[in-house]
């Protein structure tokens, strides 16, 4: 196909933030009439070259084609004059403001937006709400009426599908295949293996933000695209066998720290069950959107579950609060460091800052002296306060040792962290993971979800998968390599067919 008839090209598109590379030579060729698909492991660039090619961030590197002619767009208004539109991972609509008032905010047609909403099956929808009153899933098809509203030649979605029940993806698929029907072109994010295959015609594989691979559809390619999303580094990472640490070995009737039950939250969290042991690191994996968010809100006492029970040390809890959590021992790293810290105060206030009243003296920390327990965690944690005291001057890994710090300092029995080294840059990554494998040792029981998988290596003893809000693979750490966690968490069976 010669290149005036794509719709879009991106050629070898770089993109940096400060010291991480999001972007190297990302490129990618859509056709009029295709649905793209774009894979790749969480990281992998995928929504940065959205958002580059969208006008959201100018790139470093790299030129974009639309119809043959060289283009780059210096805001998300301007690409849309050009029929190029996105509905991004992040939900895009204002939160105080009704339904109306974004849909002007976005200078969109409410007309439109409503006739594209009733074409999605949503037929009523009252405009004057408030969007923060209104479920997630009805946010995302409002996200994608707008989008539609434009009549894009070029739609964009990133991970629509990733917190939709199943009978509002099937609408979505819906409108895909009739989008595509007109002529147009989606370029679609999925780490849902089953519909890229019914949906795509192509897919682009990223890794490391690069282009590994563009496969057809064809008998077979879900395996292909897994091999590219991988690596031949990865394969050979493999072979070389397990991580180092063996998880330590425990008599068969011990009482887990925390044991998790039957536990169900609707919609996303089905049955979850499993145990985590004092001394040990238990990694969790899962793609987008299947239930771990809640999960983690459920045993941190933040959010109510339907049925099943948490126990600490074989004692069931009621958890109403998270205060309840702390009471019990355990405590949570959230991803977003910036909801569990002050930016504008020092450094020793955030630490020491008691979260709640009343915490007992759990864990690695004895001293009774506020100061010398401040002190020690900022020296353990070798944070780096050369930036100032205050803490919105830290980069971010140092934000996070921070938030660690203040949890070493109070004490705890059980550390749940949620994908703590998000966007954070390897050197300090692995001072994370040390950290926690310390904490580990000194007895404490950590559970550890990371969207990354090449770090349940550098941290965990276990691992187990969830998929579809249920616990699907379960294994030690020497088996726990990227294949078998990639698969897993696609709802693949573990193991490879010859490829
Ligand atoms: P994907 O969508 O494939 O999961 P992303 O494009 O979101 O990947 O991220 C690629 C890399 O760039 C990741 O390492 C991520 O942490 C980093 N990154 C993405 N956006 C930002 C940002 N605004 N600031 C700093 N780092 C970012
Ligand atoms: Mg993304």
């Amino acid at each position: 196909m010669n290149e005036a008839a794509l719709l879009l090209e991106a050629t070898k598109m770089a993109k940096k933030f400060d010291s991480v590379v999001a972007l190297k030579a990302a490129s990618l060729q859509v056709r009029p009439g295709e649905v793209h698909g774009l894979m790749g492991s969480n990281g992998a660039g995928k929504s940065t070259l959205v958002k580059i090619i969208t006008g959201v961030y100018p790139a470093d590197g790299g030129q974009i084609f639309v119809k043959g002619v060289i283009r780059s767009f210096r805001s998300p208004a301007e690409a849309r004059r050009a029929g190029i539109v996105s509905v991004y991972q992040d939900p895009a609509l204002v939160p105080d403001l009704t339904v109306a008032q974004n849909m002007r905010l976005a200078g969109a047609s409410v007309d439109a937006v409503r006739k594209w909403l009733t074409e999605l099956g949503i037929v009523r929808l009252d405009f004057s709400l408030l969007v923060r009153d209104l479920p997630d899933p009805t946010l995302r098809l409002i996200d994608l009426a707008r989008a539609l509203a434009w009549e894009p030649a070029v739609l964009l979605l990133d991970e629509i599908t990733a917190s939709l029940p199943a009978d509002l993806s099937e609408q979505i698929y819906a409108m895909v295949k009739h989008w595509r029907q007109r002529g147009n072109a989606v370029i679609f994010i999925s780490h849902r293996m089953a519909e890229v295959s019914a949906l795509c015609d192509r897919a682009t594989v990223l890794r490391d933000g690069v282009t590994a691979g563009v496969t057809e559809r064809a008998h077979g390619s879900e395996e292909r695209i897994v091999a590219l999303m991988l690596g031949a580094e990865t394969a050979r990472a493999v072979a070389s066998g397990p991580s180092t640490h063996a998880g330590g070995s425990r008599p068969d009737d011990a009482e887990p720290a925390l044991e998790v039950r039957g536990l169900r939250c609707s919609p996303l969290v089905n049955e979850v069950s499993f145990k985590l042991y004092s001394g040990e690191v238990l990694g969790m994996v899962a793609l987008e959107g299947q239930g771990q968010e809640e999960l983690f809100d459920c045993i941190a006492g933040s959010r109510r579950y339907g049925e099943g029970a948490i126990l600490a040390h074989g004692k069931e809890l009621r958890l109403r609060h998270p205060a309840d959590a702390i009471a019990a021992g355990i405590v949570l790293v959230p991803a977003n460091r910036l909801l569990a810290l002050l930016q504008q105060r020092p450094i020793p206030e955030n630490i020491g800052l008691p979260a709640f009243g009343g915490i007992r003296n759990w864990g690695p920390i004895k001293s009774r002296d506020e100061r010398a327990r401040v002190e020690s965690s900022i020296e353990r944690l070798r944070i780096d306060t050369r930036a100032g005291s205050e803490l919105r001057r830290l980069s971010g890994g140092n934000q996070q040792k921070v938030v660690i710090a203040r949890w070493l300092a109070s004490g705890f029995d059980i550390l749940l962290c949620f994908d703590p080294t998000r966007g954070i840059d390897i050197g300090t990554k692995r001072q994370i993971y040390a950290l926690v494998r310390e904490i580990a040792a000194e007895g404490s029981a950590v559970l550890l979800f990371t969207s990354e998988l090449t770090e349940i290596a550098l941290a965990c003893d276990r691992a187990i998968v969830l998929f579809g809000g249920r616990v699907v693979a379960e294994m030690p750490v020497s088996q726990a390599d990227e294949a078998t966690l990639l698969r897993s968490a696609h709802g693949l069976s573990p193991s490879a067919e010859a490829s």
